[in-house]
């Protein structure tokens, strides 16, 4: 019979005593569960005395959400816990380590963050992070690049890409990103005051076939190994630090889903902004943070990215066709532009939102917010497979926001 279970506080106590040379013996360790997902319990033990402390994220077997009626694979744990460890490999640094990992219980033990803070909740409090596109830019190109059929060999890609079939966690994503939101579905989420657009969104022919062909490339085009879920709640940050945590939804897809998803929650928060700086010039000032660090991420990346082409390119075709590195670039912006737009839309009027704008306490506030981010959303989608450059992109966000 199978161990797993779902852990208490004190269970998880135990099991982090057995984690050898961690804490000394005889720690008096405390234990809180301090998980705000809707798929995981989330552990974090501490010893005061020695000032030592460790994370334990356990999966449980459904979604939180909706009670126990929506059944998860518990092996999305096996995959978050492979990719940590194969993202800190490949950029080092801006994961946490990885101290162990228990199959049966769905248990990875990791190194605790709790010095940081969540990106997402950095910038709602009007935080800037001068650090965060150089570091992201990073993790991007470093994962993306030396995952794909560029950076390695390319049956061996293969064989990677076996290791991280991911059924149900792409199916929520299938769902709530590329479905739900563009018909009527009992996930949707959103207040009344908004069904016109709602609505619009139901309606809208033109807006359905670039969200239809952005579905494609998220279920066949197994390009790297993305993190999957790369919103700002799954960066913890300080001015001078960055980590992604969180990559339980890691499977084989198109790059730009993950460039996409900063993006995306970078410009949720300029939405969201409509409440949380009331002075016109400070808020004017801080969204121009937001886009450049859109600008900033971007263009990072793709000097990364190229640099890495360059340089490290195990594949002869692309190599030895010099104009292939420019097409590519574009396209990956292009889906990266398309990606951000429909997790910008689902964020409003599909299951899960943003604090960003779903705490806005003020009724009109939050609605404008609501309506703005669905104005950037559509127009992010739409532009998508027309933009040529990241200024692009950003002037039709902001012109339709
Ligand atoms: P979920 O997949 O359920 O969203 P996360 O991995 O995002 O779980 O973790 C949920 C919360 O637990 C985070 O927002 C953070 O507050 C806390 N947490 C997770 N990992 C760590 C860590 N390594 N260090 C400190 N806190 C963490
Ligand atoms: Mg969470
Ligand atoms: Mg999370
Ligand atoms: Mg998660």
């Amino acid at each position: 019979m199978s161990k797993y279970h779902p852990l208490s506080e004190q269970e998880a106590i135990e099991i982090a005593r057995g984690i050898e040379g961690f804490f000394p013996a005889d720690a008096a360790l405390s234990s809180k569960e301090i998980g705000d997902g809707n798929l995981n319990l989330v552990f974090h033990i501490t010893d005061s005395a020695s000032g030592k402390s460790l994370i334990m994220k356990q999966a449980l077997p459904y979604a939180k959400v909706v009670g126990e009626s929506w059944p998860l694979s518990l092996d999305r744990s096996r995959i978050e816990s492979e990719a940590l460890i194969l993202q800190n490999k490949l950029a080092p640094g801006l994961v946490p380590k990885v101290y162990k990992y228990d199959p049966e219980l769905a248990l990875t033990v990791m190194e605790d963050l709790s010095d940081h803070v969540i990106m997402r909740r950095g910038l709602i409090d009007g935080t800037v992070y001068p650090k965060a596109a150089e570091h992201i830019s990073t993790f991007l190109a470093n994962t993306l690049f030396f995952t794909s059929d560029l950076g390695m060999n390319q049956q061996d890609k293969k064989v990677q890409l076996g290791k991280f079939i991911n059924p149900d966690l792409c199916k929520i994503t299938e769902d709530l990103i590329f479905d739900d939101p563009y018909t009527v579905s009992s996930n949707n989420n959103y207040e009344p005051s908004i069904e016109d657009a709602a609505e619009a969104l139901r309606t809208d022919a033109s807006l359905h076939l670039e969200v239809a062909i952005l579905r494609d490339k998220f279920l066949t085009k197994g390009e790297a190994l993305l993190h999957g879920d790369l919103h700002t709640g799954s960066i913890f940050a300080t001015p001078e630090s960055t980590k992604v945590i969180d990559p339980e939804f890691a499977y084989y897809g198109p790059m730009g889903f993950d460039v996409g998803a900063f993006i995306a929650n970078l410009f949720l928060n300029y939405a969201g902004q409509e409440h949380w700086i009331a002075d016109e010039a400070k808020r004017r000032e801080f969204r121009a943070y937001l886009t450049n660090t859109v600008r900033d991420v971007w263009t990072k990346f793709e000097a990364k990215f190229r640099a890495l082409w360059n340089e490290h390119n195990v594949d002869r075709i692309s190599r030895d066709t010099p104009a292939y590195q420019d097409f590519y670039m574009n396209r990956l912006l292009q889906d990266a532009v398309g990606f951000a737009g429909c997790k910008v839309v689902r964020r409003i009027v599909g299951l899960s939102h943003v604090a960003d704008i779903d705490t806005i306490p003020d009724a009109a506030a939050r609605e404008r917010a609501q309506r703005m981010a669905l104005r950037i959303g559509t127009a992010l989608i739409k532009a998508n497979r027309g933009v040529r450059s990241i200024e692009e992109a950003i002037d039709a966000a902001v012109t339709a926001a």
